[in-house]
């Protein structure tokens, strides 16, 4: 069922920002061309669903491409928008939009390839995954390409002194004035819930851990509802330890890299359709062997993803060498699905800690 929940979440997909940020993002929205253009041999003459398609680029790529038929679903009002981008670059024949949930509409056939845009901060917050996975039950056919294939979520314990000083030390001198009163309320209005920020390798204090690793053709509905891992660091440097980041990746690794027995045929369909790609355009298309990865990574070039931070009320003074250990349990809030309760339970140096929080 369609909660009101679902449409205060598709209701802000109504709005062009959104999509202006994402599409600006030219990290994402260029990996995900790539990525359509290194699987021609397998979208060229076949059948595709974009899942959340919003203003329709991901299927006008795969149309591009050479899909036979692109099933473009999205819920939000932007889907009338996709519709009249698609018909104003004749691409209606290629190009159907569906206005509804991936979850109600209907598409009577068997589709080859899934494409989706679906994650969201932290990878799992908005839990758009499901959807992705309800699309490739219902249509998917057997051995069908699932773009990306498959993401993996990570941690590192960081420090941040400058986050801390500007939100937090910052009252202990405010025009001369001692205002340090103010930092217990300070630390729980900045530190309460996680936060969207950039942070630079510099800030990470080791090689991150895996938080949990999804392979889009397996994972299950189930499986996202909790999620719990351990994780145990050792400091490589000595630092006052502010909290962890996270962040994630996506692999587009399709299978056979190599064009097979079906995908030479396909592109003989293709080419009767009209959609073959001339030599030079075959040239331009990137290393088939590569795996292509958008990674959101703090050492890597900036997107609208970030990272997501949870910071420690108090900083803990760490060593070279030391421990950094505990748990960590992402789950489904029960109030909204799409909001993610994050318990995490750490120690180091001999004190333990515990931190609630929900990301909403
Ligand atoms: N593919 C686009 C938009 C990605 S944003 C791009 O890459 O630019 C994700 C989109 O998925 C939003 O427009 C949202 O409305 C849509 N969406 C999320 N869950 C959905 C669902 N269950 N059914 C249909 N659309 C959904």
């Amino acid at each position: 069922p369609c909660t009101d929940f679902d449409m205060a979440y598709f209701n802000s997909y109504a709005h062009v920002g959104i999509h202006e940020e994402m599409i600006k993002d030219r990290a994402r929205t260029e990996t995900y061309r790539n990525a359509i253009m290194q699987h021609q041999s397998q979208i060229a003459g076949k059948v595709v669903v974009d899942v959340g398609c919003g203003t329709g680029i991901l299927s006008i790529f795969c149309a591009q491409a050479g899909a036979k038929r692109v099933y473009a679903v999205d819920a939000s009002y932007i889907a009338v928008q996709a519709n009249e981008v698609i018909k104003a670059n004749n691409l209606s024949d290629t190009i159907i939009v569906l206005h509804g949930r991936v979850e109600d509409v209907e598409i009577d056939e068997e589709v080859d390839v899934i494409i989706s845009e679906w994650m969201g901060y932290m990878l799992l917050y908005e839990s758009m995954l499901g959807s992705v996975i309800r699309a490739r039950d219902r249509w998917l056919r057997p051995g069908g390409l699932i773009l990306p294939s498959n993401a993996t979520l990570y941690m590192a314990p960081v420090t941040h002194p400058d986050r801390y000083a500007e939100s937090i030390d910052f009252w202990r001198n405010v025009y001369g004035i001692d205002m340090s009163a103010i930092m217990p309320l300070a630390k729980q209005c900045a530190f309460e819930e996680p936060s969207v920020e950039t942070i630079t390798g510099e800030n990470v204090l080791t090689w991150p851990h895996v938080v949990k690793h999804v392979d889009c053709h397996t994972v299950t509905i189930q499986e996202l509802e909790s999620i719990s891992t351990r994780f145990k660091f050792q400091s490589m440097m000595r630092a006052p330890l502010h909290g962890f980041a996270f962040w994630f990746d996506v692999e587009f690794n399709g299978p056979a890299p190599f064009p097979s027995q079906s995908d030479m045929s396909s592109s003989l369909m293709a080419s009767s359709n009209g959609h073959a790609t001339d030599s030079s355009q075959r040239k331009k298309r990137p290393n088939p062997n590569e795996a292509l990865v958008l990674s959101t990574a703090p050492e890597d070039p900036p997107t609208h993803w970030q990272q997501t931070l949870i910071y420690f009320y108090d900083p803990i003074d760490v060593v070279q060498d030391q421990l950094i250990e505990g748990s960590l349990v992402l789950s489904q809030s029960k109030e909204n699905a799409r909001f993610m309760n994050i318990h995490l339970e750490y120690s180091s140096g001999g004190r333990s800690f515990v931190k609630e929080s929900v990301m909403r």
